[in-house]
């Protein structure tokens, strides 16, 4: 079975790096055609090298643009729009968390993290939209993570902005039924991307490599696969979200944590 995407056309935010790298590679692969963003040229252009040697005959476009700047994401829209036409799937990945408690989280910070969580959805979808709604397959779905519902203490901001997030996706899911989009998400544990090797590079422990950096962290959090997730497994569940495949699914999540969920 093969993701029924061939020739539909995907636009990936923050495809740069890490999960949404891996989702662009991984939509190439299945036949579609894709439109990323991040913020830094440099970045872009390197994962675009990658990705063209990879795919030379690929059907790409990637564009610099902060999501949480409502023109440029305009102008990406844009730039699709004449590219490619219409647009089938968007997926909303871009971002960061912020380590932080209380004590250590300004007035301000709450307000960048929420924004962050917020925006970075509703202004590629607003952009988007006029193409999604040309689409007879369209979806949306979101990078949100588990402390959505699991709040972390040393997250505070992030954990609160998530769960605004989920929220948010739900009422979604229902409002734009009648458009035709479907909107589900998926619930994020830890997943080794390019947020955890800057934290590795400030790692206090200098005497662990990579992969005893990161056994350590599983086994500290009581991750029961006992290891982070790789950018690929994410990367799949999104990918069969926005897909065909789950032409029944709105509203709903998909947990990718490693079994790290409380949750029934
Ligand atoms: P990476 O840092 O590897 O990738 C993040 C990508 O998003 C990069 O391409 C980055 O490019 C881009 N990006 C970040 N901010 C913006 C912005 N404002 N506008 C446009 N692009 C942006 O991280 P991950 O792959 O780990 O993260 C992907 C998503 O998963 C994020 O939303 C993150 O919060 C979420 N997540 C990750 C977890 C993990 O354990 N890895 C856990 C829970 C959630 P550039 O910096 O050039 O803009």
């Amino acid at each position: 079975m093969t993701f029924q995407i061939k020739d539909r056309v995907a636009v990936v935010t923050g495809g740069s790096s890490g999960i949404g790298f891996e989702t662009v590679r991984l939509l190439l692969s299945q036949g579609a055609r894709v439109a990323f963003c991040g913020r830094d040229e440099t970045r872009l252009a390197r994962a675009v090298a990658m990705l063209r040697q990879l795919f030379p005959d690929a059907d790409l476009l990637a564009h610099a643009c902060d999501v949480l700047d409502k023109e440029s994401v305009q102008h990406f829209a844009d730039a699709v729009r004449q590219q490619f036409g219409s647009v089938d799937m968007l997926i909303n990945n871009a971002g960061q968390g912020r380590v932080a408690n209380l004590e250590d989280t300004a007035d301000e910070e709450w307000l960048i993290e929420t924004r962050l969580k917020l925006f970075g959805v509703l202004h590629p979808l607003k952009a988007f939209q006029p193409l999604l709604e040309k689409s007879d397959i369209a979806s949306m779905t979101c990078v949100n993570s588990l402390i959505a519902l699991q709040p972390e203490p040393h997250m505070i901001a992030t954990s609160a902005a998530r769960a605004a997030l989920l929220n948010l996706t739900h009422s979604l899911a229902h409002e734009l039924v009648e458009k035709g989009i479907r909107v589900n998400s998926i619930l994020l544990g830890m997943v080794e991307s390019g947020q955890w090797r800057r934290r590795y590079e400030l790692r206090s422990e200098r005497d662990l490599d990579w992969k005893a950096w990161t056994a350590r962290i599983a086994e500290r959090r009581g991750i029961p696969m006992k290891r982070l997730g790789r950018p690929q497994e994410p990367a799949q569940a999104l990918v069969f979200l926005a897909s065909p495949l789950s032409s029944y699914t709105t509203g709903s999540c998909i947990d990718v944590s490693g079994g790290f969920s409380r949750q029934i």
